[in-house]
């Protein structure tokens, strides 16, 4: 329909945006069955990453324009797939501007540190930002992100593991206090948690005075390099460098420690007019808290501990979760919930992710529809399908060293490294080879710079770079015992 709106917007898209914004659109559009016609929409992400990159891709895929809001530059994954716009996250404003200014229907993020001013402040221009500020807020600390899915579950709180706040201005007391109740515990900052970064598994008395020991030695020794006549970046570079939390600074939460149990993870969505869908649970196996391998669905893991039941109880509450998370205030949005499994079959909530999640990698090839596909169809107010298991997908996350030990790339070249195409795409495994299926869906796209952030030089931090899908057949046999009972 010819509206005012649409009528700037066609002259904007004209004449502006092909000189305004970086990037190209990369491919034509081609017509499916399913995505039949151009989407009148453009969906923005925030942030540049992986997640970004692939939902981007399947927004293409859907007929839908993407642009990704980034201030990671251009050879961030998601800017070489979509055009893009480079902002700064803190400067609220300008941001705004930008994204007002490139017509906008949908914005979401690829992770759930986006300031919750700058989604705030995106709602309050009248841009649809889903999900909505409220729930940033909340999951960006431990503490209240625990609380509301407690309140979730109508004050249970064992539906989360038994935590304790730890206050800055208190800590050691604190910590010694929790400890007394909750033991072997795991000590982790409130917030900017990621990949298992700013944990601490304190296992016995001895672990507790031994780390807590180690942080006040280092703040002392941050005590006296400021008493000095240190440089500014000195003090930067001792603060970038150091080992443990500086508990004046940084507030942690207190938990109990869970042994003998396993991980999954369960992908849902939420539409505008409040159906809920969601994807089969997947197994998650974590190194050193870092997810390193993702079985799809759980039960093909061969882990015996799964049963029908824990798959049922884990979708109801995940979906339960998704209903009614931030005061049933009724959210569109995808949310991947992160759950601990115990010896008992209890489930208990560990984490969510208000955003494309790594163990949901797998649904590209699992589903009929990606947790991608649905993201896009949900905050552009569409009616989402629930998602068909078709096949087995075992995703392997590539690890910052495993990213090194490629011939040719080290801590020094990386940078200006072309990854070699193979190392950049999806895998099929069929009958007994690999085939690198980058012509099936990247193959518009150039390889890509896997990015490497400067402070990671050391690779003292592992991150995930990038992933491997090996895909195949389903057991009959086991689609039967779990997928009667599920469906
Ligand atoms: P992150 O934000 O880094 O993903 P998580 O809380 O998910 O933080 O922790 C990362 C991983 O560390 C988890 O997936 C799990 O393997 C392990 N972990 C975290 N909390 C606990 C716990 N309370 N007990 C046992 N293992 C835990
Ligand atoms: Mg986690």
């Amino acid at each position: 329909m010819l509206t005012l709106k649409n009528l700037q917007k066609l002259i904007y898209q004209i004449c502006i945006q092909s000189f305004d914004m970086k990037g190209s659109p990369y491919h034509d559009f081609e017509e499916s069955d399913r995505y039949p016609k151009k989407q009148e929409k453009k969906i923005a992400y925030l942030w540049g990453g992986q997640l970004a990159q692939l939902a981007a891709v399947a927004g293409q895929k859907q007929w839908f324009d993407t642009v990704v809001f980034t201030a990671e530059g251009e050879n961030c994954p998601a800017a070489q797939v979509s055009p893009f716009v480079e902002i700064v996250y803190k400067d609220t404003q300008d941001a705004v501007q930008a994204i007002m200014d490139s017509w906008v229907d949908a914005v979401t993020a690829e992770w759930e540190n986006v300031p919750a001013s700058l989604a705030k402040a995106i709602s309050e221009a009248g841009i649809d930002m889903f999900p909505n500020w409220r729930v940033y807020n909340l999951v960006q600390h431990r503490a209240t992100e625990k609380e509301a899915i407690i309140n979730c579950f109508n004050g249970d709180k064992d539906s989360v593991v038994n935590f304790t706040r730890v206050n800055r201005q208190n800590a050691d007391h604190d910590i010694y206090r929790a400890f007394e109740d909750i033991w072997p515990g795991i000590l982790k900052t409130a917030r900017d948690g990621y990949d298992g970064k700013g944990q601490q598994k304190i296992n016995t008395k001895d672990d507790l005075d031994t780390y807590i020991a180690n942080v006040r030695e280092e703040q002392s020794q941050l005590e006296s390099l400021t008493s000095t006549w240190a440089t500014t970046q000195d003090i930067m570079k001792f603060k970038k460098g150091r080992e443990y939390v500086d508990f004046d600074e940084v507030e942690c939460i207190y938990e109990e420690q869970q042994k003998d149990f396993y991980e999954i993870s369960v992908m849902v969505a939420r539409s505008s007019n409040g159906d809920i869908v969601s994807f089969d649970p997947a197994y998650n196996k974590h190194e050193k808290g870092i997810l390193t391998e993702s079985i799809m669905p759980a039960w093909e893991s061969g882990d015996e501990r799964i049963t029908p039941e824990v798959i049922e109880k884990a979708k109801a509450m995940a979906e339960q979760l998704t209903e009614k998370y931030a005061w049933d205030e009724g959210i569109i949005w995808l949310v991947g919930v992160e759950m601990f499994v115990l010896k008992d079959g209890s489930i208990k909530i560990n984490e969510i992710a208000p955003r494309p999640h790594n163990s949901g990698h797998p649904t590209e090839y699992s589903h009929d529809y990606s947790q991608y596909e649905l993201l896009n169809l949900a905050i552009t107010w569409q009616k989402l399908p629930t998602p068909k298991l078709i096949k087995k997908v075992h995703l392997d996350n590539m690890l910052s060293d495993e990213v090194l030990s490629i011939p040719g790339i080290n801590e020094k070249t990386w940078e200006e490294e072309r990854i070699h195409d193979k190392w950049f795409g999806v895998y099929e495994y069929t009958d007994g080879n690999w085939n690198f299926i980058v012509t099936k869906d990247y193959g518009k796209w150039k390889p890509g710079f896997l990015k490497w952030d400067s402070d990671e030089q050391e690779v003292k931090w592992q991150r995930k770079r990038w992933h491997m899908n090996t895909i195949s057949n389903l057991n009959p046999d086991l689609l039967e015992k779990f997928y009667k009972k599920t469906t």
